[in-house]
């Protein structure tokens, strides 16, 4: 007798894709190499579920990375998209969408008085490192090893995300020259910033962070990480890039900035968003002080453009999107995650599982490993990824679908309510016994923290 897979059609979809997709994926985490097995070919989604080309239903973590905030198919969101698509897909004009979605980016972000809206989070990150070498005449920019900013040349040394879950050097095809003007330094590690600034005065435009990292995993800043990197940037004439692509408009209505910098007092020259601002469509930003932001053409020298940027159907799902995230909203997503973590959490600890839990704000993910702490990407890769790859797979049969590698945030939406983590609860120990079947991790080399 045959025995028929429960993933035939994604398989057959995989085969078809592998031989004319580059690894069968437009995206490299997509294709599970760091857990190994077949990716889901996904056919649609409702609420906190996702129902795969073999018609099995999951409950999803991955919210698409991010911009699922409300649910898939939020009615208010589908409802918005078909009002837009009734009056065409792109225009190539200015259209009132583009001015209502800047109005609300400035209006839940204080420091922002001026957006420009692009197609992508790597778009924004690369307009506004552009836009801040314009405005500083400098070259260098420092970013830290374990922040993924997209796939921008200048910024894919040390990343994190897909480079750090395929173990990927510095990738072919960027030159030494724009590597060259890329320092590399430390997470969390205010010190190495201090040299690097004394090391090469006057050259380093801006300084690019994430707000709160989560591309090696979850790592929140330590306190007065972001406000020295404030205090140094103002010292040294250079700005401050705050990355706010995964965090903007999930960790509440101002992002990471509004629960950080505006308590402390302190802003960013520049902001960069997308996932949640594009409601599951191509939408991104970046924003900052008119005195800054006017530098872009037409109104100043630095150049950028886009044929499909405040493309009307992305504006209309990012605007349905933010105006329905009130703040019940924002704290159904906050308790959900706290939810989930302490079932993932208490899972692992019953099975004698060493893992470190970490969160920032809603965005969360588990370090299997038994270093005490994780600070910054050296930490994060004291984890075991084989361990992480057995717990995946055990909760992907049982219908729950996790980030495929030990490297992501894992994310929840205001849809997710008490079946769909009781669904989580359910899974979860089985799970943790196929993580404790695997070999502990070779003990921590380091805590991070330090340079190495
Ligand atoms: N910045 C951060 C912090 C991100 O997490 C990402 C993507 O995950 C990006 C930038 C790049 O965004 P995109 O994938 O839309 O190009």
């Amino acid at each position: 007798m045959s025995v028929v897979s429960e993933a035939a059609a994604s398989e057959e979809l995989f085969r078809r894709a592998q031989r004319i997709i580059p690894g069968g994926v437009n995206s490299p985490v997509r294709a599970f190499r760091a857990v190994g097995g077949t990716p889901r070919f996904m056919v649609s989604g409702d609420g906190a579920y996702l129902t795969d080309a073999d018609g099995r239903r999951y409950v999803d973590l991955v919210c698409s990375w991010g911009p699922m905030i409300l649910g898939h198919a939020h009615p208010a969101v589908v409802e918005a998209l078909r009002a837009a698509v009734s009056r065409g897909t792109s225009y190539g004009t200015p259209s009132p969408g583009e001015v209502e979605l800047a109005e609300e980016i400035v209006s839940r972000v204080g420091p922002i008085e001026q957006v420009r809206l692009v197609n992508s989070g790597t778009e924004a990150t690369m307009s506004a490192l552009r836009l801040a070498r314009g405005v500083t005449g400098r070259s260098k920019i420092i970013k830290f090893a374990g922040c993924y900013h997209g796939h921008v040349d200048a910024l894919l040394a040390a990343a994190g995300s897909g480079v750090a879950t395929l173990g990927l050097p510095d990738t072919p095809g960027v030159t030494a020259a724009t590597a060259a003007d890329t320092i590399v330094l430390p997470y969390n590690d205010l010190t190495a910033v201090d040299e690097a600034f004394a090391e090469h005065p006057g050259q380093i435009a801006a300084v690019i962070t994430e707000a709160a990292a989560a591309n090696m995993g979850v790592v929140p800043p330590l306190p007065g990480f972001n406000a020295g990197l404030r205090r140094l940037c103002d010292v040294h004439g250079a700005l401050l890039v705050l990355d706010e692509v995964m965090t903007g408009f999930r960790i509440g209505p101002a992002g990471w900035w509004g629960v950080e910098g505006a308590v402390e007092g302190w802003a960013p020259d520049l902001f960069t968003f997308g996932k949640v601002m594009g409601g599951g469509l191509p939408a991104a930003a970046f924003g900052g002080r008119a005195e800054v932001m006017s530098h872009l053409a037409p109104a100043g020298p630095v150049y950028q453009a886009g044929t499909l940027s405040g493309n009307p159907l992305a504006v209309a799902a990012g605007l349905a999107t933010l105006r329905a995230c009130t703040s019940e909203v924002y704290a159904t997503v906050d308790a959900r995650a706290g939810d989930v973590a302490s079932i993932i959490s208490t899972a692992l600890t019953e099975q004698g599982v060493l893992h470190l839990p970490s969160s920032a704000g809603s965005l969360f993910s588990f370090f299997f490993t038994d270093a005490p702490s994780v600070v910054d990407y050296a930490g994060a890769r004291t984890q075991s990824s084989a361990r992480y790859a057995a717990f995946f797979h055990a909760m992907l049969d049982a219908g729950v679908y996790l980030p495929p590698s030990a490297y992501e945030a894992w994310f929840v939406s205001a849809a997710h309510d008490d079946e769909v983590v009781e669904r989580i609860a359910a899974a979860a120990p089985t799970a943790a016994r196929a993580a404790a079947g695997v070999p502990e991790p070779v003990p921590a080399t380091s805590a991070g923290g330090k340079r190495p």
